[in-house]
This record gives structure tokens, sequence and C-alpha cells, in this order.
């Protein structure tokens, strides 16, 4: 039991919230910050994000550590300067896989039944007259249906988590897709407060901006990255740019629109076109 007055680091606990990931991926660290297990890929980015615009919208970057003999990235706990948080974690791009991963799962395209069996969970009229008769369902066949049930082939984002600060937290949001019912998350995370709106709206168009000067956001296929919103009652709101796991070079000379449709080849994520989306989505509830 934790008695009240509590401690910074008591307070930072209690406060902490990991919507997305495996459980075992993140440790506290020293006051502030935290620590991801370690990826040579998301590493690689934030080494490259160093000397790029988006700096200013990504968590500070301190480097490799080891801990308890398993290697981490240690950055600035994002909820830090925040009084009972409210967050969000939105996870942009019109899909969630590398192309590179949708030629890797064709390569041996057995039907598995572990695949069958969570697709029948979500939805039993998932599977086709051919996938139930042979209890299978293959890898790229599962990925891809998988993107059809949420928002990020339909607006090029969807809501992965809500924790709000009376600490109830959800992560239902699978099945989230109409532009209706996305609407409908973000008013009730927002709680009506057109302050909080207006301040996400600015960060939101900040980042645009950031991103459209990037040169780094240039030459990256942005895939599985989301945007954490932050806000409490203190009126204090922010947006930033997380989780560069997934996120990966284009050959040399290469680049993206971020804007324009995905058709297998062109690695096209659909980024800015989601942003486009999301933002519009928050006007429609301030306009209101
Ligand atoms: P996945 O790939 O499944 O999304 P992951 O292991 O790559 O998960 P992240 O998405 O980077 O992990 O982070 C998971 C969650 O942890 C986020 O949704 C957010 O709630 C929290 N989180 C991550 N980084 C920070 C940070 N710097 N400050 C505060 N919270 C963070
Ligand atoms: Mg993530
Ligand atoms: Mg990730």
């Amino acid at each position: 039991i934790v008695h009240w007055p509590f401690s910074a680091t008591q307070r930072r606990k209690l406060n902490w919230v990991q919507l997305a990931g495996h459980k075992g991926n993140f440790k506290a660290a020293d006051e502030g910050t935290i620590l991801k297990k370690f990826s040579e890929n998301e590493m690689q980015c934030f080494e490259k994000l160093k000397c790029d615009a988006l700096l200013p919208f990504v968590p500070g970057y301190h480097g490799v550590v080891e801990k308890d003999g398993e290697s981490f990235l240690h950055m600035t706990d994002l909820l830090v300067n925040f009084d009972l948080p409210n967050v969000m974690d939105c996870k942009m791009g019109v899909r969630t896989y590398l192309e590179e991963e949708l030629v890797r799962a064709r390569e041996r395209p057995k039907p598995r039944e572990d695949l069958y069996r969570k697709m029948v969970e979500v939805d039993k009229d998932g599977p086709t007259p051919e996938e139930h008769s042979q209890r299978g369902v293959t890898k790229p066949r599962y990925m891809q249906w998988r993107e059809t049930l949420s928002s990020t082939h339909t607006l090029g984002f969807r809501i992965e988590g809500i924790k709000k600060s009376d600490g109830t937290c959800r992560t239902d949001f699978k099945k989230t897709r109409s532009k209706q019912n996305v609407t409908q998350v973000f008013k009730d995370f927002v709680g009506g407060n057109s302050s909080i709106l207006k301040s996400y709206l600015r960060r939101l168009s900040e980042i645009r901006q950031a991103l459209q000067t990037s040169e780094f956001f240039k030459i990256h296929e942005v895939i599985g990255s989301s945007l954490l919103f932050i806000h409490d009652h203190t009126g204090n709101a922010q947006v930033w740019i997380i989780d560069f796991g997934k996120t990966t070079a284009l050959p040399e000379g290469q680049t993206l629109n971020h804007a324009i449709s995905w058709k297998e080849g062109n690695r096209e994520d659909g980024y800015l076109w989601g942003l486009e989306n999301l933002i519009n989505t928050l006007e429609s509830i301030s306009n209101e």
C-alpha cells in the first residue's frame, strides 16, 4: 500500500502506462526516463533523428544502456510532466506491416490453425468457406484481413489504446473502424474540453509541418509508429511521435510521398494521409 503524500517516484509508478507492446519491453529508469527493449532498427532511427526537423517531436534519446544483462534504449518518459495524465496511442498509416514482412509471410504460405482460431475469435465469418473447411489461414491472408477490421485502411490511423486519468484503460479498439466511432472515442478522450482540443490541433499542425520538411521522413517507410496524445486537468496537452521499431530506410535515392495510396511495391505508408484524416476528425469535434 502506498500512503499519501506520494513521493515523485511513487507518483510516476502510479501514472506510468503502456498502451501497446509486450509488458516486458519497458522498465523504469532514472528520474523522468524509461528503458525500451533494444532494437537495432529503432536505435538507428533515434541516431538519425538527432539532427532532423522531427527532433522536437520525438522522445529525448539518451543512448543504449545495459540492465540485468539486457540492452535497452534510454529515453525520456513523456508522462513525467503531467499530473494524472490521459493518454492515447494512435498507430499511424494505412498498413502496420512492412512490405518485406508480407513477402516473407508468402514464402511458405501454409494454412495455420492458430491464425484461423485468432480470426474466428474476432469474427466467426472472417474465414472463407475454404478456410473454414481446412481450419487454417495463411499468414499473409491473416495480416491483410486484420488491417481491414480497424480504421487503418479507411482512415490511415487506428486507436491502439487509451488510459484516462480516472485509471480506466481500454485497448479493445481492434474493430473501431467507422469515422463516427473513431470520432466518438476522441470526444470521450478529451471530455469536451475545447482548449485541450485546440492545443492538440496546434501541435498536430506543427508535426505536419515538421514532417513536410524532415529529411528522415522523406527516405523512410514509417510503419507501426504512433502519435501519443497526453493531457491532464491543468490544461497541459502534447502529442509525440513514438515507436520506430519498424521504421525502415528506403534504398539509396528513393523517397516516399506518404499521402498517395499503397500499391504493393511502392512502399507508401499513407502517414500524411492518415494525419490529415486525424486532424479533420479533431476539427470536426472542435467545430461542433
Ligand atoms: P508495439 O510495436 O506493439 O506498438 P512497442 O513494444 O514497439 O509496441 P511502443 O509502441 O514504443 O512499444 O510503446 C508502447 C507503449 O508504451 C505506448 O503506447 C505508450 O503508452 C508507452 N510509451 C512508449 N514510449 C514512451 C515514452 N517515451 N514515454 C511515455 N510512454 C511511452
Ligand atoms: Mg507502438
Ligand atoms: Mg513497435
